[in-house]
């Protein structure tokens, strides 16, 4: 039975967090302790790291795959909802090992699926990405515009809305939220918990290492698309900001709910203006190169996130990248060898 206990006005929920070890999942985690909620967490640490998961959390080590192992960890913690963020999300990657992304994002979130149905659970909160846009038509982009995805990691995350809206289709009490992220960046502001990628691919972290020697220079992936500055321009919102929202998505689910949400500042920023932020808030002179463009990349996203805004009344705090990239700062120069747990070369 669902356990929801009226707690100073808030619904006290058991959450099974899965992929509750990565980087956006652990600052979940977290939030929702923070919350009040009690949460379980599932994780197979192929990218996850153990540490990053708060201590107040239950912590299984569990694949995607594990249907029966997943059918029992819901039944067992009498879960209320599911907030899923195990996926693999690196475009280049994807663009030479789609199976591993069909297979882990796609074929892992039904298996994930067909265990919440075997357990009775009908609450999902489901990370989806504005890579399901592909190359947009208009911009900003709302959730109306239409999907049509330029590579493997955004058509399997596209492929599971489309389950995700099927799924519904059939069962009135399923209630679901797809949230899309645009680039999602910073760390715990209170520095206990950051980023720790192996290999390491996404351009803050990329010129964070850099800036601290623990890498060569950093490529700009492409310096002749049509924009401003000929690099491509991306919508960076906090990690914390990113996290109240998936709480209050949560809260908002109501049985037969199929939601969407486009999660931004609403701001882009080109590679070049990334770069120049890193430089001030470093303080150091990154080394940076021109390279070829990366396959795979649209070359303009920005949200428009004023959906959320108007239905869940969310908003985000950090409003420019400088901050968010400063979070970050802070945890790779207090953690420079990250979590510490790869294995030694
Ligand atoms: N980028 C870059 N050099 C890098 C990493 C990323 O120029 O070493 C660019 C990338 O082409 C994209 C933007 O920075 O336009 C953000 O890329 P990231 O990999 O951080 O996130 P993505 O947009 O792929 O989710």
């Amino acid at each position: 039975m669902p356990c929801l206990k009226a707690l100073g006005g808030i619904r006290q929920m058991n959450v099974l967090v899965v992929g509750g070890a990565g980087y956006i999942g652990s600052h979940a985690v977290k939030t929702l302790v923070e919350h009040g909620h009690r949460v379980t967490v599932v994780d197979n640490l192929v990218r996850g790291h153990r540490q990053a998961v708060h201590p107040a959390a239950t912590f299984y080590a569990i694949g995607l795959a594990d249907t029966p192992d997943l059918v029992r960890v819901l039944r067992d913690h009498a879960i209320d909802c599911v907030m899923h963020f195990a996926a693999l999300a690196y475009v280049g990657e994807s663009v030479k090992e789609p199976l591993a992304y069909y297979d882990n994002n796609t074929a892992g979130t039904i298996s994930l699926l067909k265990a919440m149905r075997e357990a009775g659970v009908h609450r999902l909160v489901f990370s989806s990405t504005c890579a399901t846009y592909g190359e947009p038509t208009s911009l900003p982009i709302v959730e109306t515009t239409p999907q049509a995805p330029v590579n493997p990691y955004g058509w399997s995350k596209w492929c599971v809305e489309r389950v995700l809206r099927d799924c519904a289709a059939a069962d009135p009490e399923l209630a679901f939220v797809a949230l899309r992220y645009f680039n999602v960046a910073g760390c715990a502001s209170d520095g206990s918990l950051g980023e720790d990628h192996d290999p390491e691919t996404h351009l803050i972290p990329s010129l964070l290492l850099a800036a601290l020697g623990r890498r060569g220079p950093v490529a700009i992936f492409g310096t002749d698309y049509p924009t401003p500055d000929g690099t491509c321009i991306r919508d960076y919102i906090h990690v914390e900001d990113l996290c109240e929202a998936h709480i209050l998505a949560m809260d908002a689910l109501q049985p037969g709910d199929t939601r969407f949400y486009n999660l931004g500042i609403g701001r882009g920023y080109s590679v070049r203006e990334v770069i120049e932020a890193a430089k001030v808030v470093t303080g150091v002179s990154i080394p940076v190169e021109i390279g070829p463009r990366r396959p795979g990349d649209p070359p303009v996203l920005y949200a428009d996130a004023s959906k959320i805004q108007r239905e869940l009344g969310w908003a985000a705090r950090t409003r420019t990248v400088e901050p968010m990239i400063a979070t970050a700062w802070n945890w790779f120069r207090s953690h420079p060898e990250g979590y510490g747990d790869k294995e030694p070369v």
